[in-house]
């Protein structure tokens, strides 16, 4: 059942990794990610669904363009590739279990937004807002399930201390913490602190600690100086990523 739920998730994640790149691409430039359907940035044909199949078409079409020749961005089949590894790692960490759609849901949000703010410098409230309010339904829907209630007033409160928290670095200083962290950082502390009070806080400390990381060195090697601007967000998601994946198998109903 474990080889079927990771071809599953595998399958699902390359799908949903597909929809990320256009949210990725789109949503910044405030155009819609239902329409119009894809089309070559360079000569603007239409890419049919047979050129659009994620990853495979890629390397199909050896990163070109079927009309014109054009490259097509590595990042997409990445994106996709990524997101299909992150979600067999997130089904093998959570197993068959009422978790899992929640935990994936989330999963998916950190790669979007990472990406976003890598690009931008900006964590929009159209991705954040639904993503939080999707994360809270599956989690509603897990405690329902099996009558976990006490795990979602742990998340509930995880989200409150870590909105305040960040709420008052970003009064302290508006410019090393974005109101867009702000936004994403309850987010995060809701599907990890489902998992745990520990949990939460340890993604806070791990994606401080990994920014604080890049920082130093990219100051060592002379690419950034302190005033620099740094997407948080990319931060905030490999670190939240990096401590949901602790712990091993998932026993549930914990
Ligand atoms: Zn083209």
């Amino acid at each position: 059942m474990t080889a079927v739920l990771a071809v599953a998730a595998c399958l699902y994640g390359l799908v949903i990794g597909s929809f990320l790149n256009v949210v990725i691409h789109r949503v910044p430039l405030h155009q819609s990610v239902v329409r119009p359907p894809s089309a070559c940035p360079a000569c603007e044909s239409r890419i049919s669904p047979v050129d659009n199949i994620p990853l495979v078409s890629w390397i199909a079409l050896r990163g070109r363009c079927r009309s014109c020749g054009a490259p097509i961005s590595a990042r997409y089949p990445a994106v996709e590739a990524l997101t299909a590894l992150a979600f067999v790692a997130t089904a093998l960490r959570f197993g068959w279990s009422a978790t899992l759609p929640a935990e994936i849901i989330f999963v998916a949000g950190l790669v979007a937004l990472s990406f976003i703010d890598y690009d931008h410098m900006l964590l929009p409230k159209v991705v954040v807002y639904p993503l939080g309010a999707l994360v809270l339904a599956g989690l509603v829907a897990a405690a329902a399930y099996d009558g976990s209630w006490h795990r979602l007033e742990v998340a509930l409160a995880c989200a409150a201390v870590e909105f305040a928290l960040l709420f008052a670095l970003n009064a302290a200083s508006p410019r090393s913490l974005g109101f867009g962290d702000v936004r994403f950082g309850p987010v995060i502390a809701l599907a990890l602190g489902w998992l745990g009070w520990r949990y939460a806080l340890g993604a806070f400390f791990a994606a401080n600690l990994l920014g604080a990381g890049v920082g130093i060195a990219l100051i060592a090697l002379r690419k950034a100086n302190r005033r620099t601007p740094i997407p948080f967000g990319v931060f905030l998601s490999a670190g939240a990523f990096a401590v949901l994946m602790l712990g091993g198998a998932f026993h549930y109903p914990a």
